[in-house]
């Protein structure tokens, strides 16, 4: 099948070039058609003078040449240079260089307009053109009206390779079989596009709206294969009977009535709801959802303890080891501080061999009683011993369950998932089908609400500046860059080079650490238990930080490029300051420039609000159809696609059609659900190993 066809068959192609896709994961021409576009991109309105040129920044200038650019032969390189006349009347020229394209100076016509785009260099205060494109301004009025694809790349895959292989790929493939062939009801009653069209809009999208439709059906396919994976996984599984024996209590109260704080309403409720699941005859799920610091961990710790000491174990399971670790730290704090006899075991998949087996006999002895770790927990070799209860914290895979990884181990447990996203109740209920839901909408009321600010970035020394006083009264602050790394077709800050500046900026004023998700394991750790005892006082990262951290001394929360960011997760980035006694302060970076206006509105409702619940659905009014939506930088959120604030009709239509399809076809053996069988099949598999 073409969809198999290997790349190195493709013009162009060798082997070499080969290995760069598939280290985008990309290894038959099949996986091109899925690669989709990061970001679109629309030309901008050609300037007609240099006031607005500004170096750093891609921009197109209208005018022409009075004299044909110059060939120059440097250290075996062509390079031509020209001067480029700006408007119509041309009284200001910048410099234009091309490499190894000696033909231009022959092609170009004097006199006549051109509009030419690039990036705006500088060097020595004197701006100035690099490889630009060329175009005759018909030619890029036409590129205008266009949506041109940004794809994510890797170094020496060029953006515009990338257009010419999926292309490739896209007629080589033709015609393309769609994975819901046999749901065209389902499609139509949607309103839905075919998957040929849907793929070709994803990559070079004839309108605006043509990408919406595209998006459209690719959010209910992801929705629908989401769906179906669920329900298969869930199917058969009956409820268990409840065996637990939980008469004793005197620990859990003890440590209740020694908190140093009340307990909210929520948490109240969601205790309670809890003991009553305990109490009742059959096993069940919860889901409980509390917004950013609403304080979930205590309430797992206490329902965890109340099994404990009944003689069960009980375990809690993190999306990340940073957070798993902070899990393990404020555990045997609270351990020690009420003096409870209760071990822990740690485990992640980072752990040295000798640690991992002692983990292990710990574990399945019964030694351990509280366990705490990532997903390694419910991964092979991984044998328990009398477990009640599973907490899974900071879920945002929604419906993900472990029921079933935990039933092949033979045990039972109850099985509790925290998440802060804030999902309205009726999407709650379709996402988590079947799980019982508490809401902690009340956070802690003693807590100083953090000051927000969103600046633009002209102004970013002013916010550097008060971080530099509030470390100097022994506070720390993170700075939020969305990238690791620079990246040719992305204007965005990096964790690498801020954290460079950073350091030098403060010298020894203040130690900066970095931190992003491609770092090792252990050196996560370090630097996060580094921040945490305030051995580093100001950490540059990536939104890896976003889930679950707390460090209490924490008092800013800077995050450049704020626009770029969904408003829900600014929102979880804000709620890892304002933990402690001190007022604390969320700095927002707007770097937009064409729409600064907009982006301000949209930036604004941080300021007016700090109720997850609220901060989601204004967000959601506010952005224009297709606008900032799907294409996520995030790998956090469960859908790569589909939004489902926007799209929670779609998300509802899914889930009925998942009932529906299986109900006539309940293994997806029937004839023509291969490649729909294929996706669930991914997804299911993805569900246990992304984390
Ligand atoms: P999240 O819900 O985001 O996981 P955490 O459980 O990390 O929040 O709690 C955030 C902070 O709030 C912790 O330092 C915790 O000790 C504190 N906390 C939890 N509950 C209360 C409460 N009822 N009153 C005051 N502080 C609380
Ligand atoms: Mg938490």
């Amino acid at each position: 099948m073409n969809e198999d066809a290997a790349l190195h068959s493709f013009r162009g192609i060798g082997k070499k070039t080969e290995e760069l896709f598939h280290k985008l994961g990309i290894d038959r021409a099949g996986d091109l058609l899925t690669f989709f576009p990061r970001d679109y991109m629309v030309y901008p309105k050609p300037l007609e003078s240099t006031d607005q040129l500004e170096p750093g920044k891609k921009q197109a200038l209208y005018g022409f040449f009075k004299k044909a650019p110059v060939n120059h032969h440097y250290r075996s390189m062509d390079v031509t240079i020209g001067y480029f006349y700006i408007g119509s009347r041309g009284e200001k020229a910048i410099q234009v260089f091309w490499y190894r394209m000696p033909y231009l100076s022959r092609n170009i016509h004097i006199a006549s307009p051109y509009v030419i785009y690039g990036t705006v260099g500088e060097k020595n205060g004197d701006l100035r053109f690099e490889q630009p494109a060329l175009f005759l301004p018909q030619a890029y009025e036409k590129e205008t009206n266009r949506l041109l694809p940004v794809y994510s790349l890797t170094k020496g895959i060029s953006n515009q390779k990338m257009e010419k292989t999926v292309e490739e790929a896209l007629n080589l493939c033709l015609p393309l079989k769609d994975p819901l062939q046999k749901e065209e009801d389902l499609l139509k009653e949607a309103g839905l596009i075919s998957y040929e069209k849907a793929i070709r809009n994803m990559h070079f999208p004839e309108s605006p709206d043509r990408l919406s439709a595209a998006i459209r059906r690719f959010s209910y396919q992801e929705f629908l294969v989401f769906f179906l994976s669920v329900r298969m996984e869930e199917k058969g599984l009956a409820k268990e009977k409840n065996n637990l024996v939980l008469d004793r209590h005197e620990t859990c109260d003890r440590i209740r009535e020694n908190l140093p704080f009340t307990l909210t309403k929520g948490q109240e409720a969601a205790l309670s709801d809890l003991n009553a699941d305990f109490a009742g005859p059959t096993v069940e799920e919860r889901l409980i959802q509390g917004d950013v610091g609403s304080g979930k961990t205590i309430v797992a710790f206490l329902s965890m303890v109340r099994m404990v000491e009944n003689g069960y174990q009980s375990a809690i399971m993190a999306p990340t080891e940073v957070l798993a670790s902070q899990h393990q730290k404020t555990f045997q704090e609270l351990i020690d501080r009420y003096q409870l006899p209760y071990h822990i075991a740690f485990l992640t998949g980072s752990l040295k061999t000798a640690e991992r087996r002692q983990a292990l006999f710990d574990i399945e002895d019964g030694t351990a009683d509280f366990i705490i770790g990532t997903h390694a927990l419910i991964q092979e070799g991984v044998s328990y011993h009398k477990l009640a209860l599973v907490i899974t914290d900071e879920q945002h895979r929604f419906g993900v369950r472990q029921r079933d990884a935990f039933l092949k181990k033979g045990q039972h447990p109850f099985s509790v998932v925290m998440s802060a996203t804030p999902i309205p109740r009726t999407l709650a209920l379709i996402l988590y089908n079947g799980m019982h839901v508490s809401t902690i909408r009340d956070v802690p009321s003693e807590r100083l609400r953090v000051k927000t600010a969103v600046i633009p970035d002209g102004k970013r020394a002013v916010a550097w500046n008060f971080i530099r006083k509030q470390v100097a009264a022994g506070h720390q602050a993170y700075i939020i860059c969305p990238l690791v790394e620079a990246s040719e077709n992305l204007d965005q800050e990096n964790v690498t080079d801020y954290g460079k500046n950073l350091a030098e900026y403060f010298k020894e004023d203040a130690r900066v650490g970095i931190l992003h998700g491609r770092m090792k394991p252990e050196d996560k750790d370090k630097i996060m238990t580094d921040f945490a005892s305030n051995k580093i006082q100001i950490l540059v990262s990536t939104t890896v930080v976003e889930v679950g951290v707390n460090v209490p001394n924490a008092t800013v929360m800077m995050v450049e490029n704020a626009d770029h960011f969904g408003l829900a997760q600014l929102h979880q980035l804000r709620g890892r300051v304002g933990r402690g006694q001190w007022q604390s302060y969320c700095i927002l970076i707007n770097s937009q420039k064409k729409n600064a206006d907009h982006a301000n509105k949209r930036l604004d409702i941080m300021n007016r609000s700090y109720d997850g619940f609220e901060i989601a659905e204004e967000d959601l009014k506010l952005r224009g159809p297709g606008d900032a939506r799907g294409i996520r930088q995030s790998g956090d959120s469960p859908f790569t696609m589909a939004d489902i604030y926007q799209d929670s009709n779609l998300l509802e239509l899914a889930s009925i059609h998942a009932d529906r399809i299986l109900e006539e076809d309940p293994e997806l053996s029937a004839e023509g659900h291969e490649g729909l069988r294929r996706l669930v099949d991914a997804k299911a598999d993805e569900t246990y190993t992304n984390l």
